[in-house]
């Protein structure tokens, strides 16, 4: 009987659910009935709301823009920043169109929008995917509450090259973890629900390919094939699709001679036929229009034909659409009926987010309660810390040290911990290491600081490059007198908060200015240094891995970074972050990664002839899932319930991990896998599973995967997602280097 019941209420809840999705189409039906061409035309234009930046197509004074709002020739807003201002342009709409469809306003809440979290990239080591989903809730609460009803996050692009810019915006390399972070943001954001209370609509971005931009210089040509497309970039991005998420933003590359935004196979066929998915997609800013530099179209209205027949649903800010469509459809070279699908997913996920019911419900005021954010902030932010080197148990750091030290250019920067993409107005606002240390430590500890140079980076301006000064050496006698009499020294070097982001791409990756030569300086007087990084790439660090005792990745952990530091050099906290991504040993070996192919030269560490380089190792210096905690961990064996699989007998895998060290503390065990032969070539491991378990001292858990045929599909040479019969390997442990292996025989 209660198994009745329980069917009988999950079968109500599917009707109540089938029920509400067509209340949503007729509705949206009926509004599409009612409108013109021109009018239709309107939902897919986007504006700029700072009325000053008037976008690099547009070229439209303020009086027109205002025009159009009033004649509902505009669909959503980007960048409209206050409750009042975004209720100002909904009433422009709401009291002067003739069909008052109400405005969508969007803008980059990337990592946090008042409270800032840790950047993409950082977040993404703590391999917490609740944590994750959190910040997202928070930072939609945070938003929403000033007017914005609409994220462009998450960003989704695998990218294997530290030198590119964005790197920071994204989760890393591993297209596994990837999705599961890609779903974790999508739920943050619209809640269950996007009706729900202070939800936002997420976007998944950069449909796609961006962060393989050759050469690792944002916005460049991509040189991928049809299997690398399907097994790499894509699954993040059918995840967010399968998650519900609202919208996609394409992107500025071209993909093997196709920009993205003119890419038919990819949105009309892939996204929305293949995947079945039901919302909309919006242009990168312009690149409708950027089609005409890239050469693949004539002027705006040639674009706004290939993005339209393409299946881009919205110009962002790209004035294409609005100076074509009406015309290519009058000229039979768009169908209607593409104009009419764009219309009716917008619409739908207006209705989805209520804004017909009440389209000033986001520019109402919220109570929001900051503290407690801040409390969220700080335990994502030592989550997200990982831990590279600890030689004699440097750290934690015990109260009894009398003096140290706090040197570096970052040591007391309020504001590069921000990192890039922080929301509007942010600045200065971080707890600074040294703060975070002086709270820490109460008054038995003298803490002694000197910057010792400046990060040597000029003007942060958007348009241009970003000058590194590397001769100011005046502040290192200081410094080295400082680091000289104390008895240990914590240094605080890494990157400005632009130095990564977009249009932020760099060719050298290590410790920009006189920061190399100030660390080693520093060595000469005191070699008991704990070197904190602050950074938002994988950075070039062979040096300092060789010297320095101690090592801490501290990324750009946002409002609580100088606390969450603390936490972690104290103790408070045991680091438990893992990379997401492989630490070069230097930056000729980018773009690296660890789910590469084998090749028909397979590592040998003796011969360079093995797809190796004569100068430099090929491995890593810190691999993938690579990062320290202050216990230590031991595997055991793999035990697998059978050496044969099928589809309809999954394996059961098992193996133990113990605590052997003085601390209790958090383990990230990672079950990687290898199709040995197949009908395309594989990757030699690729992650497949993760859990984190917490082992007090001297104590013993079983971690158990389940390894079905599902995860055993990739898109292979029928181009269809299949698993393959045949060996497989079975790898387990704390990184992707150090693994337990184990074999299994897959039948079908
Ligand atoms: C970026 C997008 C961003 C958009 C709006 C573009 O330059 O590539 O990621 O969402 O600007 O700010």
């Amino acid at each position: 009987i209660a198994l009745l019941a329980l069917s009988l209420t999950a079968s109500a809840q599917k009707t109540e659910i089938k029920s509400s999705v067509q209340q949503v189409e007729t509705k949206v039906d009926s509004v599409l009935g009612l409108m013109t061409l021109e009018e239709k035309v309107g939902q897919l234009v986007q504006y700029n709301g700072s009325w000053d930046l008037t976008g690099p197509a547009s070229g439209m004074d303020n009086k027109q823009k205002e025009d159009n709002l009033k004649n509902g020739r505009v669909g959503a807003m980007l960048n409209v920043l206050s409750p009042e201002a975004t209720a100002e342009a909904q009433r422009l709409v709401m009291e002067n169109s003739r069909l008052k469809i109400p405005l969508m306003f969007g803008y980059d809440v990337i990592h946090g929008y008042k409270t800032i979290f840790p950047v993409p990239l950082a977040e993404t080591a703590s391999w917490d995917l609740e944590a994750m989903e959190k910040s997202a809730r928070i930072s939609a609460v945070e938003a929403s509450a000033e007017g914005i009803n609409w994220t462009f996050s998450p960003m989704i692009d695998i990218s294997r090259d530290a030198r590119w810019g964005r790197i920071m915006e994204g989760s890393g390399e591993d297209p596994y973890l990837t999705s599961k972070v890609a779903v974790a943001k999508v739920k943050g954001y619209q809640g269950d629900d996007l009706s729900g209370a202070q939800t936002i609509a997420a976007t998944a971005k950069h449909f796609a390919g961006y962060g393989f931009g050759e050469a690792g210089r944002d916005y460049n040509t991509v040189h991928i094939g049809e299997n690398e497309l399907h097994n790499t970039i894509l699954p993040p991005f059918k995840a967010a699709a399968e998650a519900g998420v609202a919208t996609f933003m394409n992107s500025f590359n071209d993909i093997d001679g196709t920009p993205a935004t003119g890419h038919k196979v990819l949105q009309r066929d892939v996204l929305k036929g293949d995947w079945n998915w039901d919302g909309f997609i919006v242009s990168d800013w312009g690149s409708i229009a950027e089609m005409i530099e890239h050469g693949f179209a004539e002027d705006k209205i040639h674009a706004a034909q290939i993005a339209m027949n393409a299946g881009s649903d919205m110009d962002m800010e790209g004035g294409a659409y609005e100076a074509g469509l009406v015309k290519l459809v009058g000229d039979g070279k768009v169908k209607e009926e593409f104009i009419d699908d764009a219309v009716r997913r917008i619409l739908r996920v207006k209705f989805k987010l209520g804004l017909f019911e009440d389209p000033y419900r986001y520019s109402k005021p919220v109570t929001v309660d900051f503290d407690a954010h801040r409390e969220v902030a700080r335990d994502i932010a030592r989550k997200s810390i990982v831990l590279l080197k600890n030689e004699n148990n440097t750290l934690p750091l015990n109260k009894e040290r009398k003096k140290i030290a706090v040197i570096g250019p970052l040591a007391d920067d309020k504001d590069s911990p921000i990192g890039n993409w922080r929301a509007q107005g942010e600045t200065n606002s971080a707890v600074s290491v040294l703060e975070g240390i002086r709270n820490a430590v109460g008054k038995n500890v003298e803490i002694s600081y000197a910057k010792g140079a400046d990060l040597g980076v000029g003007e942060r301006n958007f348009l241009l490059p970003l000058e590194i000064n590397k001769t100011d050496t005046s502040g290192f006698e200081k410094a080295i007198s400082t680091a000289a009499s104390a008895d240990l020294v914590v240094m605080v070097l890494g990157e400005d908060a632009f130095q990564s982001g977009e249009g932020r791409s760099q060719v050298n990756i290590g410790l920009a200015g006189v920061q190399q030569e100030l660390l080693e300086k520093i060595y000469e007087v005191n070699q008991n240094i704990v070197l904190v990084l602050i950074n938002g790439r994988p950075l070039e660090i062979s040096w300092a891995s060789e010297t320095i005792p101690a090592i801490v990745e501290a990324w750009q952990l946002g409002t609580e970074s100088g606390n969450a530091i603390a936490d972690v050099l104290f103790g408070k906290y045991n680091p438990s972050g893992k990379l997401p991504v492989s630490f070069p040993r230097a930056v000729g070996q980018e773009p690296l990664y660890y789910n590469q192919k084998n090749t028909g030269r397979p590592f040998s560490a003796e011969h360079v002839t093995y797809s190796a380089y004569t100068d430099e190792r090929r491995d890593a210096l810190y691999p993938f899932g690579f990062g320290l905690s202050y216990t230590s961990f031991e595997f055991g064996e793999i035990e697998i319930s059978s050496e044969e699989m099928t589809a309809n007998a999954p394996l059961e895998v098992k193996i133990k991990v113990k605590n052997t060290g003085d601390l209790k503390g958090s383990e990230i065990v990672q079950l990687y896998l290898r199709d040995m032969v197949a009908s395309t070539t594989r990757p030699v491991k690729e992650l497949k599973g993760f859990e984190t378990i917490q082992l007090e001292v001297g104590e013993e858990k079983e971690v158990i995967f389940t390894i079905t045929e599902k995860m055993l599909r990739f898109y292979n040479a029928n181009r269809k997602w299949e698993s393959e019969e045949g060996k497989f390997e079975i790898y387990i442990g704390p990184n992707s280097r150090d693994l337990k292996k184990a074999e299994f025989l897959f039948k079908k």
